[in-house]
């Protein structure tokens, strides 16, 4: 048993201060006590709020962030970026990946996400080689202290209507019996901070006949498990699907299966009215990324009127075109700003503080994404929380109720000083203990690809 004391913070949506919380072995806050002075020679850290889940990331995409900046004659588009992507893919090992994928866990930790979905396509392919790339993601997050929801993607097809897998796509694959052969070999290698979850790559790259196999697989290790697709980033994918089934992405996932709580939505970009109340009546969650959807030009999400009728949303880094949530909450609520011509749009229905509410909205409904129990400072919650600065010049001015506001909107440079991870503290006074070789390793393993991409 730990315990730990925090000068004030955010338990659920109010301002306490003289919180001490104690944490039992396994990392879970099992007693929350407020208003209290520290004991004689108990450390008193500052400002405390629950940390963020990431609940979209594609690891190895961190290398190649920012390698796609540049415009050929010719339209620049969604689809010109991901032929890119494959061509950097193709250099992916599992050594790379643990490389990657552990430098960009610290990242994470360090801009205050405690934990992420591993939404994981690079399998090279056979049962061996896929489960040497799942096991770099997981040694990364092991070594790092991130905690985990590692979602193997099953991954089929190139397009709607069976279009075989290009080269690109290759290391992508997996035959049905395969892929629940992978998840079973993998349930027990994720237990403590870590999850195994299902996932579709996409509504093109999966049959319609695999989604019953793959979900009955997971059912039988855990039929609680989270269950993550892409499903409507392009409005080329909205217009094939319509063309192949009918209907629209989320219209079809609505209509074919059984969309309730564990299932993420990511990039639910493109919906209409019918389809976003469809899903915050499911009590799916929407996966958004704004930094990545804005950076591929994908589109904005109605987000006010999904949220004003009660739906859930949780936020991911995806392409990690940025490593920070307060970025990707601040462009969520201009994006909106922009489009209306309005300031504040999303706060709760009565109103209220725009940062903080999307701060306690997106910690919430990660943690669903992820099945995890994070998101909120409280009994039986893992203690995953982050300890801001609030001698930051950031907060000279904030009351209590602008802390967050001010943190998401005008935290520059970034106030976020500790991070705990289940009890653990992974990052102190703005550092994580293995950063340096991490990230010296990072230096000199993406120097090399890139000489090797210049040579080809
Ligand atoms: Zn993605």
């Amino acid at each position: 048993m730990q315990k730990h004391y925090f000068k004030e913070g955010l338990i659920g949506g109010d301002w306490v201060t003289g919180i001490r919380l104690h944490v039992d072995a396994g990392g879970l806050i099992s007693k929350l006590e407020t208003d209290v002075k520290p004991a004689k020679g108990e450390a008193a850290h500052g400002t405390v709020l629950p940390a963020m889940p990431n609940l979209h990331s594609h690891a190895f995409q961190r290398a190649f962030a920012g390698l796609a900046e540049f415009r050929a004659p010719g339209q620049s588009d969604f689809w010109n970026w991901r032929n890119a992507m494959y061509h950097f893919a193709a250099y992916m090992t599992p050594e790379a990946v643990e490389v990657i994928a552990s430098a960009l866990y610290i990242e994470m930790l360090k801009a205050g996400y405690s934990a992420v979905g591993e939404f994981h396509y690079l399998h090279n392919s056979h049962v061996d080689q896929a489960l040497a790339m799942s096991r770099a993601i997981i040694t990364a997050a092991e070594q790092t202290g991130m905690a985990l929801t590692h979602l193997p993607v099953l991954y089929q097809m190139a397009d709607f209507g069976g279009v075989p897998a290009n080269k690109g796509q290759a290391p992508f694959l997996h035959e049905d019996d395969e892929y629940g052969r992978l998840l079973k070999i993998l349930r027990p290698r994720l237990t403590g901070r870590h999850k195994l979850g299902l996932c579709f790559h996409s509504l093109r790259a999966v049959p319609q006949a695999a989604f019953a196999p793959a979900i009955s697989a997971m059912n039988e290790l855990d039929d609680k498990a989270p269950i993550h697709i892409h499903i409507a980033e392009q409005m080329r994918e909205v217009d094939a699907c319509v063309k192949a089934t009918g209907k629209r992405p989320v219209e079809w996932l609505l209509a074919n299966q059984q969309v309730d709580a564990r299932w993420c939505l990511i990039h639910a970009t493109h919906v209409n009215e019918a389809e976003w109340r469809g899903i915050a009546e499911r009590g799916a969650v929407v996966g958004l990324c704004p930094t990545t959807e804005a950076n591929l030009g994908d589109g904005i999400f109605p987000a006010a009127e999904y949220l004003a009728a009660g739906g859930c949303f949780g936020i991911g880094s995806d392409s990690h075109i940025s490593i920070d949530p307060r970025e990707e909450l601040r462009l969520l609520e201009y994006g909106q700003r922009l489009t209306r011509h309005a300031r504040t749009v999303l706060t709760a229905a009565d109103g209220g503080h725009t940062g903080e509410y999307l701060w306690r909205q997106a910690a919430m409904g990660g943690a669903r994404a992820l099945g995890q129990p994070i998101g909120e400072i409280a009994v039986g919650k893992r203690a995953d929380l982050i300890v801001l600065d609030r001698t930051s010049p950031t907060f000279a001015a904030s009351a209590y109720g602008q802390v967050v506001d001010a943190f998401v909107f005008a935290g520059q440079p970034n106030p976020v000083s500790d991070v705990m991870v289940a009890g653990e503290w992974v990052v102190t006074c703005g550092k994580h203990a293995k950063e340096d070789e991490v990230f010296a390793n990072y230096n000199d393993l993406v120097g090399r690809i890139a000489a090797k991409m210049e040579d080809m």
